[in-house]
């Protein structure tokens, strides 16, 4: 009697798969025949585009050709043990000769006169074409060949023969009855059913069918994924936190005590993140902004609300320089209003480590601001309330539940300077509440962004010699630390690779150093002071330089992309990209925000050389536009989500976005705009 196989069975319940061959799978991620079913293929053969011989031998490319043996098959066994076993074939347009190896026993299944469907790559010698090792299916059967071969992912000792076997065994064999989407979001959505979506994805007939197969998967999954977004939401609305509120009278002095007055939509967001605060329930907000809009001040609106509560807030950022920089700025803010500020870093002392901690622990810090050092074990908190992480795309999201661990029922306030289209936002952070800082203070002037090739060197040393002259300050980065450097020590290169696994535009023939280039520049500014700073540094060297060029000793910063995250220097007016190509485009705009920041005139200025017309394309837009969510789309539009998602790249994998099978959050956004509508419905049914 047969065995009735189910989903759930395992694969050795399939013949043909026994223990040894159920570790091979095993190392694919398939035990069961479910999982075995949802093996998708990597890319299919398009078998039935048959061509001619003489066609297929000008394509170059692996083809499909209905041939008719010419010869007995004849095995020779050569050098090596080898055995070459070989026979001609023919259609109306010539003549190839057919070569497998160590195969002997293809001696006895061709015969003269038979034709066969070879799928294969043909190639050319001396004399003839050849043929090698083709797969080969006769065309004598009653039933039509198939067009489509599903191609599968596949480990070392898996062939694609064994894995097609075993997927039409279980297809045939078992009942395919695992629905995960509802019918009736089925029907609303147009998407047919699992078992047809299985069966079509390995044996589609055409290519209209397996398109909605794949929209079955991509909406399975993304659906899913919603699901548990929404449900992580769901468990976080209902975290007790403290509640915390101010006086009107405090409220003033905050505002007083600031240099500026709020632009409305810093008024907006600090009136959410009170009112989170103040609610008795723990606050999981994202506040998003464009570079330079102001977020730091809101997050400060945070921490003064935790710190009038007496209790303990932490800002955590993901450099020293930032870092220190929100402690030099907030310090003097929340000392003016009679609350102490801490500062802890990696660079600082064992003996001012200690003093930290101590204070930390004693609960006379109130706002302590430092960089992973606020996570790392030394550190107890007294009585943390509120955990505030700026540039958090920059922070994994573990180092973000660290710091949430070192207090009970935090509130939870990130901070993000990359804008991303609102569709991904609910997707990447749709456990979050999100308020957006959507304006820039008053008085911004837009950055005038140009650019140029290497014929205008000379001119653009001048520029910065006239700039320098007139007590402005001057960004100059480099793609790389020295001479000879593919990278620049801070990038991880191995992430340089596009959505789609293709690599960055690397074409750029020579890329420019820090250190060499300040030197060049000290040599040619003649009289202006030019620093260089880089991540193959020591911080307490990074430290000294950056506090000079903040101090205005320094006019001309040489640097690589230390600088890009968050710093602020408002007397800076011009920056100069060195091998602009080599930079993702939000990466440009967020470099660029670091000029335009005071209230003088500021330009941008890209150096590229040689560049391809996608780079060229990328680069002009960047010179267009200073809306950053443009540029994002513009991005996304021209190069696909890889240069978009490079620095978000880490964070997407942690939330198993990037490892979607069959989705893809670029192209389906559509779908993943109504798996998320579906599961909002469906969840608010359920309670
Ligand atoms: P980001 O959103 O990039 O973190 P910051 O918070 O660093 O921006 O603010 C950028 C600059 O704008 C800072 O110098 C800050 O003092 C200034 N700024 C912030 N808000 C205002 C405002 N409402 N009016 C004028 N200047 C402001
Ligand atoms: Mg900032």
């Amino acid at each position: 009697m047969e065995k009735k196989i189910d989903l759930n069975s395992p694969i050795t319940a399939l013949s043909g798969i026994g223990p040894k061959r159920a570790d091979l799978f095993a190392a694919l991620g398939v035990f069961t025949v479910g999982d075995l079913l949802r093996l998708f293929p990597r890319g299919y053969q398009n078998r039935g585009d048959v061509k001619t011989l003489c066609e297929a031998a000008m394509s170059g490319e692996t083809s499909s050709m209905i041939l008719t043996v010419g010869s007995e098959p004849k095995s020779v066994t050569v050098k090596n043990r080898m055995t070459l076993t070989k026979f001609t074939a023919f259609d109306e347009s010539g003549k190839c000769q057919i070569v497998f190896f160590n195969q002997g026993y293809i001696r006895q299944l061709f015969h003269i006169g038979e034709t066969y469907r070879f799928y294969g790559k043909v190639t050319r010698t001396k004399s003839s074409w050849n043929l090698s090792s083709p797969d080969f299916e006769p065309t004598s059967l009653s039933r039509a060949l198939p067009d489509f071969y599903a191609v599968y992912p596949l480990t070392a000792g898996l062939s694609q023969k064994i894995v097609r076997g075993a997927i039409a065994l279980a297809l045939d064999g078992a009942e395919l009855n695992c629905e995960r989407v509802p019918e009736k979001i089925r029907k609303e959505n147009s998407l047919i059913d699992f078992a047809e979506a299985t069966r079509i994805i390995h044996r589609p007939q055409n290519l209209e069918q397996l398109e909605r197969a794949r929209k079955y998967f991509v909406f399975e999954e993304l659906f899913e994924f919603a699901l548990s977004v929404m449900h992580s939401k769901r468990e976080k609305e209902n975290v007790p936190g403290a509640k915390l509120s101010l006086s009107d009278e405090d409220k003033r002095a905050f505002v007083n005590a600031l240099s500026f007055a709020l632009t409305d939509a810093q008024a907006r967001v600090i009136r959410e993140i009170y009112a989170d605060m103040g609610s008795g329930r723990a606050m999981h907000r994202l506040v998003s902004g464009d570079v330079g809009s102001g977020k730091t001040v809101c997050a400060a609106a945070a921490l003064y609300l935790a710190a009038k509560n007496s209790r303990q807030a932490a800002f955590m950022a993901p450099t020293e320089i930032l870092a220190t920089q929100h402690y030099r700025d907030l310090s003097v803010l929340f000392e003016g209003l009679g609350i102490k500020c801490t500062l802890l870093v990696g660079s600082m002392t064992k003996a001012q480590k200690n003093a930290a901690y101590a204070e930390i622990a004693s609960g006379e810090a109130k706002v302590i601001i430092g960089t992973h050092a606020l996570i790392s074990q030394g550190v107890e908190f007294c009585d943390l309330a509120l955990a505030v992480t700026d540039e958090q795309h920059r922070f994994g999201v573990n180092q973000r539940e660290m710091l949430s661990a070192k207090g009970k029922n935090l509130h939870v306030l990130v901070m993000s300077a990359t804008p991303i289209p609102r569709t991904l936002a609910m997707s990447i952070y749709g456990d979050l509440d999100h308020s957006a800082v959507d304006s820039l203070p008053p008085g911004r002037q837009k950055v005038s962004t140009f650019l140029v090739d290497e014929t205008y060197r000379e001119r653009l040393t001048g520029f910065i010699r006239t700039q320098a002259s007139e007590g402005r300050q001057i960004y100059v980065v480099c793609p790389a630390i020295e001479s000879g450097d593919t990278t620049d020590g801070e990038t991880d290169t191995s992430a340089l690779v596009d959505f789609y696994g293709k690599p960055m535009d690397f074409s750029s023939s020579k890329l420019k150093s820090a250190t060499e280039h300040a030197q060049n520049l000290a040599k040619a500014l003649d009289g202006v002071s030019v620093a260089c700073l880089h991540g193959k540094m020591h911080s307490a060297e990074k430290d000294t330089v950056m506090r000079d060029f903040v101090d205005g000793k320094v006019s001309v910063l040489v640097s690589t992309t230390v600088i890009e995250v968050g710093v602020n220097v408002p007397n800076a007016t011009l920056m100069i990209i060195e091998n602009a190509e080599r930079f993702g485009l939000s990466q440009l705009h967020q470099l660029r925000g670091r000029v335009g920041r005071g209230k003088y005139k500021s330009w941008c200025i890209l150096v590229g050389e040689n560049l391809a017309e996608q780079s060229k394309k990328r680069l002009e837009a960047l010179c267009e536009t200073s809306d950053g969510y443009r540029i994002a789309e513009a991005d996304l539009a021209l190069r696909g989500p890889g240069d978009f998602f490079f620095e978000r790249g880490k964070e997407l994998r942690q939330h198993g976005a990037l490892s979607f099978r069959m989705a893809d959050l670029y192209s389906d956004m559509d779908v993943l705009h109504s798996a998320f509508e579906a599961a909002k419905s469906f969840c608010d049914k359920e309670i």
